[in-house]
């Protein structure tokens, strides 16, 4: 039995508990915008929110680039905002979280929390992608204190000021050149002596003058009391041993890599090497007729809150014209 066919016996364990249009997972601007547009289109969806109803914004506290809040917002208050209008015109949000699917037929079915079975015509997959973090106590505390996993979102804040940016990929280098236009200083700490990222990205790091790699350190510790003031770094000198290394900063950057909330999915889906759901370009259209996917679940570059909700509102118009095909 391959994997697929394991999957689609196991469904047959539950009763069905409904037969939907449009079933949509994840409650981040994606999802949202995908329920506004598909009720709108008389779809009737039910959007699961996932653990984390409202998605990666609700751990922020300021959203500033958003188009439409000339004055900034609370993340929180803005996913508040976004679904009350998905309700407005009659997406039903439930709290849930898919821990199975099999996308094998034409009828999707999908299990919510292990125990509900719901059938749907059309899924649109929001589920996002998580940034990973190196798993420091301190660093867990300093989140949205001097933490952050997104320069773009919150460089503007570190304006004039010191930052560490961790990593040495693509994102690392260019979260690190990116900050070095607004802050004073970067320290980009690199745990090997070489970077992962491309020989361009790698060029632009070098040519960028308030950049200063700290090659061969990894972080111990983020310092601070209300707020981050420094990091306690190791650098590694090889048979030497050892050396601990203190820096004055006021942000602290991830950039070590994202992983897509697509491990259920993967089975049914075509995946690139990371995870990241694959889209037929200028869609949401995913190589399974019927399952679209929107937001950072698709999306390796960008990962922004305006085209999760760009995709979102291109997933639900795929999902209206494929239910019209279907009809
Ligand atoms: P997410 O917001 O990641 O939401 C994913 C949703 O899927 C969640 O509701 C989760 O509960 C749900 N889910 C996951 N697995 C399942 C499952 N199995 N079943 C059902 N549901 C599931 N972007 C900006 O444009 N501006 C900013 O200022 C900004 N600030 C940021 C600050 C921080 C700290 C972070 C982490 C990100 C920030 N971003 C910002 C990026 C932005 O948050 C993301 O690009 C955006 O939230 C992606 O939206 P999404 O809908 O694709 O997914
Ligand atoms: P990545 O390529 O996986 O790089 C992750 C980096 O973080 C690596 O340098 C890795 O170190 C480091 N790292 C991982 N865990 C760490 C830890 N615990 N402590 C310290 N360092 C750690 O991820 P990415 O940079 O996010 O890029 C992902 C993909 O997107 C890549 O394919 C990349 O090319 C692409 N991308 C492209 C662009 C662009 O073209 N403009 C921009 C961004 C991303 P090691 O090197 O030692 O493993």
């Amino acid at each position: 039995m391959d994997k697929k066919e394991e999957k689609a016996s196991t469904n047959e364990n539950l009763e069905v508990k409904e037969h939907l249009k449009c079933l949509i997972l994840g409650s981040g601007p994606a999802g949202y915008t995908a329920a506004i547009y598909a009720a709108r289109a008389n779809l009737s969806p039910v959007m699961y929110t996932g653990m984390q109803m409202g998605g990666q914004l609700t751990t922020t506290t300021e959203v500033d680039n958003y188009p439409g809040y000339p004055d900034g917002t609370d993340g929180t208050a803005m996913m508040e905002d976004l679904k009350k209008q998905a309700e407005r015109f009659g997406t039903q949000v439930r709290f849930g979280m898919a821990t199975k699917v099999d996308f094998s037929g034409k009828v999707k079915k999908v299990i919510i929390d292990e125990n509900t079975l719901i059938e749907a015509d059309s899924v649109i997959l929001a589920t996002g992608a998580t940034a990973k973090y190196l798993g420091l106590e301190s660093e867990e505390k300093f989140k949205g204190y001097g933490v952050s996993a997104c320069a773009t979102c919150d460089g503007f804040f570190y304006r004039d000021k010191v930052v560490a940016v961790v990593g040495g990929g693509d994102t690392a280098a260019e979260e690190a050149t990116y900050l070095a236009g607004i802050c004073k200083k970067v320290y980009l700490i690199v745990r090997r002596d070489e970077l992962r990222a491309s020989k361009v990205m790698q060029k632009r790091v070098t040519n960028t003058k308030n950049i200063e790699v700290l090659w061969k350190h990894q972080t111990k510790e983020v310092t601070g009391d209300q707020v981050v003031t420094g990091l306690e770094l190791y650098k590694n000198k090889g048979e030497e041993g050892e050396e601990t290394v203190k820096i004055d900063i006021d942000g602290f950057f991830l950039a070590i890599g994202h992983t897509p909330n697509s491990d259920i999915f993967k089975d049914f889906l075509k995946t690139d090497e990371v995870g990241y759901v694959q889209t037929i370009p200028g869609t949401a259209k995913t190589d399974v007729p019927g399952i679209f996917a929107c937001g950072d679940l698709q999306d390796n570059t960008y990962r922004q809150a305006v085209t999760a909700a760009g995709t979102g509102c291109m997933a639900a118009l795929d999902a209206e014209r494929y239910l019209g095909e279907m009809e």
